[in-house]
C-alpha cells in the first residue's frame, strides 16, 4: 500500500525552543517526498525522524522568514553529501529568489545534486505529476508568501459484489479498467456499473497568513490541512496585527472547508505548552485535530 503522512520537522514560529525545532514537514506521499518550509536545524530534526536527504523530491518554501527557510542550506548540502541521484525541484516565491540564491550557496561545498528552481509568481498549478497537482495561492503577509494544496485526481473504486453478480473475476477486472467495458457471455458490462467515483486525496499547506480568501481556497475539502496557528484567541491584536492566524480561525476554517484532518502547529514561543491551540480549535472544528509536536507522524486519511 503507498505510503502518505506528514512527518512533523518542527513546530516553532520566529524562534526555536526547548521542546520546539524550527518548522519542518515532510509529505511522504507514494514515492514522493515534497520538504516544506525548511527552518534551522531541519537537517539534524530529519536524522531523529529517520527522514533521509534521499527522500526528497521537492522543497517548498511558502516565504523568506527564517523559520520557514534557514534550514535551506543545510539540506541543499546534504543532497550532495549524500550523492542523491534523482532530480530535485525547488518552488518559493520568485520574489525572493535572491534570499534562494544566497541560501542555496551560503558556503563551500562540493555541488553534485541536481537542483531545479522552479519559482512561483502567481497563483495556480506549479507542478504535475504521478503525484496530481501542485497548486500555489498568494497568502496575506507583511512578505510575499504562497500556500500550496495537492491534489490527487479522482480514481474510481472496484465494488467487490457487484463484480461478483457480473461474473467478471480475475485478469477480467483489470480489462475491463484499461477499456471501460468489457463483454461478459453476450452483455456489455461497463466500468460504471461496477465501480464508484474514489475521491482523490488532498492535502493543504498554509503557513504564515492573516485570514483570507486563500486560506479557505487552499483548505477546501483537504483531507490533511497544515495550518499556522501562532496565537490564541486572547492575542487575536497580535495574531492579525502580523499577518497571522489563531487557533480559533484555523478550527473556523477547517469547519467551512470541510477538512477532515487538521494539524495546528507553527506556535509562538509565548506560549509553553501548545495543549491549550488543540481546545481552541475544537471549539469550532467537530474533525480530528492534531497539536503537532516535533517527530510527530500523521497519515494523510484514506478515501
Ligand atoms: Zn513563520
Amino acid at each position: 500500500m503507498s505510503l502518505r503522512e506528514l512527518v512533523v520537522l518542527g513546530t516553532a514560529s520566529q524562534a526555536p525552543t526547548r521542546e520546539r525545532n524550527h518548522n519542518g514537514y515532510l509529505l511522504r506521499w507514494d514515492g514522493e517526498g515534497f520538504l516544506f518550509d525548511p527552518g534551522e536545524g531541519t537537517q539534524r530534526q530529519m536524522v531523529h525522524a529517520g527522514v533521509s536527504a534521499g527522500d526528497i523530491t521537492r522543497i517548498c518554501v511558502t516565504h523568506f522568514h527564517g523559520d520557514h527557510c534557514l534550514g535551506v542550506p543545510g539540506v541543499v548540502q546534504r543532497l550532495s553529501l549524500d550523492r542523491v541521484a534523482h532530480p530535485v525541484v525547488a518552488h518559493y516565491p520568485a520574489s525572493g529568489a535572491g534570499f534562494f540564491a544566497r541560501l542555496r550557496r551560503g558556503s563551500a561545498f562540493h555541488e553534485t545534486a541536481d537542483l531545479r528552481e522552479e519559482p512561483v509568481s502567481a497563483d495556480g498549478v506549479v507542478a504535475t505529476g504521478l503525484f496530481g497537482t501542485l497548486r500555489a495561492r498568494r497568502l496575506e503577509h507583511p512578505v510575499e508568501a504562497f500556500g500550496y494544496r495537492l491534489e490527487e485526481p479522482d480514481g474510481r473504486r472496484m465494488l467487490p459484489d457487484r463484480l461478483a453478480a457480473e461474473g467478471i473475476a480475475g485478469p477480467d477486472v483489470g480489462r475491463l479498467q484499461r477499456e471501460g467495458r468489457i463483454e461478459v457471455d453476450g452483455r456489455v458490462v461497463a466500468l460504471d456499473d461496477v465501480s464508484e467515483v474514489r475521491h482523490g486525496q488532498r492535502f493543504a499547506f498554509v503557513m504564515d497568513t492573516r485570514l483570507c480568501p486563500a486560506v479557505h481556497d487552499l483548505a477546501h475539502e483537504a483531507d490533511l490541512l497544515v495550518i499556522e496557528s501562532t496565537f490564541l484567541d486572547a492575542d487575536a491584536d497580535l495574531a492579525s496585527a502580523y499577518g497571522h492566524l489563531t487557533a480559533g480561525q484555523a478550527g473556523r476554517v477547517a469547519t467551512e472547508a470541510g477538512v477532515r484532518r487538521l494539524v495546528l502547529t507553527h506556535f509562538s514561543q509565548r506560549y509553553e505548552h501548545p495543549e491549550a491551540f488543540g481546545t481552541e480549535a475544537a471549539r469550532w472544528f467537530g474533525g480530528e485535530v492534531v497539536v503537532a509536536t516535533d517527530l510527530l507522524r500523521v497519515p494523510v486519511p484514506r478515501r
